[in-house]
């Protein structure tokens, strides 16, 4: 039987020194992508699988996004999230939230429950708060690991990329029935200017899916994969230029650098072709092709 299923996942791009140990964040995206292959084995949807990594992730303090996402320079989080569905290209993005326990989650329910693709701050939690969503205080993003890189951050007057530990996290999936799904959920940048919003949660930037082409999830210096509108870079290179999905995003990355940034992407196309490429000195990141094997790496090699 062809196996049509593939899944991949991000956990932000960056710079671990090579010394530092990030066994924990490998066996995270080991779990979270085991979970998310098995939902589709099950039959579940892209859609649904791409939400569900997310939402793990989100969960999980080792990573910038939910919970152990990185502070603004008020030390408040600060969340943006989105969703899109490649089949008719539904999405959802929320910005600057910081009460809503899971951000994909009300990312997915604008997308669903709305009919809007964007909400913003205060109006995206009270929404939330009537579709009865789960509501936490923003202490509940907070730990200790975030407070100290802000307090480093500020001695720096520096805004900084989440570089030494996992970052901002993503998926993409193709389920059985052919269709994509891509979904993305940051805290953004430590130290960042209160009201900033990266990519993550601009359609077509940070995310984007599309089932004639590709499903695709940023992670990177924002401002710049805005300027390049990476996602649908690489949407355009397939449908318009017939590239294949590896060339595109090596161009989106190129485009990303030529405007001042740095960073990487994990993409699906339509027949089933991965490209996991950045340009950083890593990306925490974790697949399954039509081998069907979850492989996780962070530097440039499996390990
Ligand atoms: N792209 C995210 C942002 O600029 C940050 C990241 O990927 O680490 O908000």
């Amino acid at each position: 039987m062809p196996n049509d299923i593939r899944f991949a996942l991000h956990g932000g791009a960056g710079s671990p020194s090579p010394e530092m140990d990030v066994a924990e964040q490998r066996a995270a995206l080991r779990r979270i992508a085991d979970e998310a292959l098995a939902l589709l084995r099950d039959g579940g949807s892209a859609l649904d699988a791409v939400e569900r990594a997310v939402v793990r992730l989100e969960e999980c303090p080792l990573f910038n996004a939910g919970v152990g996402a990185v502070l603004n320079s008020d030390g408040a989080p600060e969340l943006d999230a989105a969703i899109m569905d490649g089949r008719s290209r539904a999405c959802g993005a929320i910005a600057g939230v910081c009460r809503v326990e899971s951000p994909v989650r009300l990312a997915r329910a604008v997308m669903e429950k709305s009919p809007h693709v964007m909400f913003l701050g205060a109006g995206a939690e009270a929404f939330a708060r009537e579709l009865g969503m789960k509501e936490v205080s923003p202490d509940h993003f907070v730990t200790e690991l975030r407070f100290r890189q802000l307090k480093a951050a500020h001695a720096k007057g520096a805004i900084l990329l989440d570089h030494d530990g996992g970052g901002t996290v993503g998926a993409v999936a193709r389920d059985a029935h052919g269709h994509l799904a891509a979904a993305t959920s940051t805290g953004g940048l430590t130290n960042k200017r209160p009201g900033r919003v990266g990519d993550t949660p601009v359609i077509g930037a940070g995310t984007f899916a599309d089932d004639e082409t590709c499903a695709v999830s940023c992670t990177g210096s924002g401002e710049s994969f805005i300027r390049a509108v990476a996602g649908h870079h690489v949407h355009a290179r397939l449908q318009f230029s017939r590239w294949t999905l590896p060339q595109a995003c090596e161009e989106a990355l190129m485009l990303v650098k030529r405007y001042g940034g740095d960073g990487g992407c994990i993409a699906v196309d339509r027949e089933g072709t991965l490209a996991l490429p950045f340009n950083s000195r890593a990306m925490f990141r974790a697949w399954a092709g039509a081998d069907g094997v979850v492989h996780v790496a962070v530097g440039r090699d499996e390990a």
